[in-house]
């Protein structure tokens, strides 16, 4: 086991920056233990040869890491600009079609059929995750002429959001559907799906995943809509995972809700044991500089104090100055965090206590191998695991040690891939005794002689049967 990785999972977004085989290979080393290729930008050709990179890096490095595809969903977005667009304050800006873009006037060309239909004066127009703001004045001809209320630099395939127009219906589009049978044929780890409203949004995303068969990403919901908010139980009881995603969820609620939103949906993650990650602005400054702001270092911070699996990383890694650095940064701020949460009186202190009192059998054996990894003397904890149950609820107690997580069920092996502490390795078939464990973990480096394991059991070939555990000392 690598003692310099955090637990804490970090994820890095592929892009210009990011793209290229070398600076792939030195995320591997620096760390990251899940990529983000954001198809809202780039093709799906491009996206493949991304991830036979990572996969061949990975296998060089032996750094395991999963790929996850985000899909884009009913996003709305700029098209091109011939190059970034300076705009001041009260400036008149016309957004337009492609190819309807009157000479002389500051344009924002997109493709979005009917979108000033979609709009009345005075709406609000938000682009680039809300670091621009335009006010609608006046709809002609197709074009909406909007004033600036900010002063800033507008650039190509800018994300727009209007909080007052119900564009986004369902959350899975045309594209998203091609996007969805391209993750199956790559086989990736986990497909993210944006502007979730309901939990029927995830059951149609799986419905449209091949029947049986033991392979399927972990579905991930990315909560950035109010509905998403609204509905967050079920759909938290039908996702595999869910991400808060800041960024579109600070347009369509108000800021000051983000924080108080954030810790309520990683506290109701972690009671389910399903892997919760944060994202958007967590090293953001990182994107021009090197070095971040002290107020985003406690954010990533909180956010590993809140209980969050994961954070991810958008443009700091996908288009900044240093993507290495930001991993780097994080895991130096995860590894810091993370012996917070073994102190008296954190949030992962109180959801041990409630565990403590469950008497879900899972939760039992959860909470005792914790007890016992509470004893130094311990190496790792090792789950041997159909369903990953025992894994993620025992991640969720935040255990000091990495939890070996082994499954003969590629599904499961993806989810794990999000949680906390947990390192998820496949197998053909599941050890079913002590010795054939010990030789697993012998073979992969991970345990020696003198190393003194917690190792759960349960019935071989019965899922959900984990009901004892023992101690074992490697001679
Ligand atoms: C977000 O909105 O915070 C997010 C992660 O989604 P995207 O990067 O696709 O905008």
């Amino acid at each position: 086991m690598n003692a310099a990785l955090p637990k804490t999972k970090l994820i890095a977004t592929i892009g210009p920056a990011s793209a290229g085989r070398g600076i792939i290979r030195r995320l591997l080393t620096s760390g990251v233990a899940a990529f983000r290729l954001n198809l809202s930008h780039g093709d799906l050709v491009q996206a493949a040869a991304t991830i036979a990179a990572i996969r061949e890096l990975s296998s060089q490095t032996g750094r395991q890491a999963a790929v996850l595809l985000d899909l884009p969903g009913p996003k709305m977005r700029l098209g091109v600009l011939a190059e970034p667009v300076a705009v001041s304050r009260h400036q008149e800006v016309i957004f337009c079609a492609d190819d309807d873009q009157p000479a002389g006037a500051v344009c924002l060309p997109h493709d979005i059929e009917g979108l000033a239909k979609k709009v009345r004066p005075g709406d609000l127009i938000y682009i680039g995750d809300g670091m621009l703001q335009f006010r609608v004045k006046a709809r002609h001809r197709g074009r909406i002429h909007a004033e600036a209320l900010l002063a800033g630099v507008v650039r190509s395939h800018k994300g727009i959001n209007i909080p007052t127009s119900d564009v986004k219906e369902s959350s899975l589009t045309d594209y998203d559907r091609r996007c969805l049978a391209f993750a199956v044929e790559q086989r990736v780890d986990a497909v993210c799906i944006s502007f979730v409203g309901r939990a029927r949004d995830i059951t149609a995303a799986r419905e449209l995943l091949p029947a049986g068969g033991t392979w399927h990403p972990c579905l991930v919901a990315k909560i950035e809509r109010r509905q998403a908010v609204e509905a967050i139980d079920a759909i938290l009881a039908e996702a595999d995972a869910v991400m808060v995603a800041r960024g579109d969820l600070g347009i369509e609620l108000p800021l000051e809700e983000i924080p108080v939103l954030q810790k309520e949906i990683i506290a109701k993650a972690n009671m389910l044991a399903k892997p919760v990650i944060v994202a958007t602005q967590m090293l953001l400054s990182m994107v021009e500089n090197t070095r971040p702001t002290r107020a985003e270092v406690t954010d990533v911070a909180n956010a590993i104090l809140d209980g969050a699996d994961a954070v991810m990383f958008s443009e700091e890694t996908a288009v900044g100055v240093a993507p290495v650095e930001v991993v780097r940064t994080a895991r130096r701020i995860a590894r810091r965090t993370e012996r917070e949460l073994l102190r008296p009186g954190c949030r992962a202190e109180q959801i041990r206590t409630n565990v403590r009192v469950s008497d879900q059998i899972e939760d039992m054996i959860s909470s005792a191998t914790h007890d016992v990894l509470a004893n130094r003397s311990v190496a790792l904890a090792v789950t041997p695991t159909s369903t990953g149950t025992t894994a993620r609820r025992i991640s969720r107690l935040r255990p000091r040690q990495w939890v070996v997580a082994i499954t003969d069920n590629p599904t499961v092996r993806n989810i794990l891939a999000l949680s906390f502490g947990v390192l998820p390795l496949l197998a053909e078939r599941i050890p079913p005794d002590r010795r054939a464990i010990a030789a697993f973990l012998r073979e992969r480096g991970l345990a020696g002689r003198g190393d003194r394991l917690v190792v759960t059991n349960g019935e071989p070939g019965i899922p959900g049967s984990t009901n004892s555990l023992h101690v074992i000392d490697l001679s």
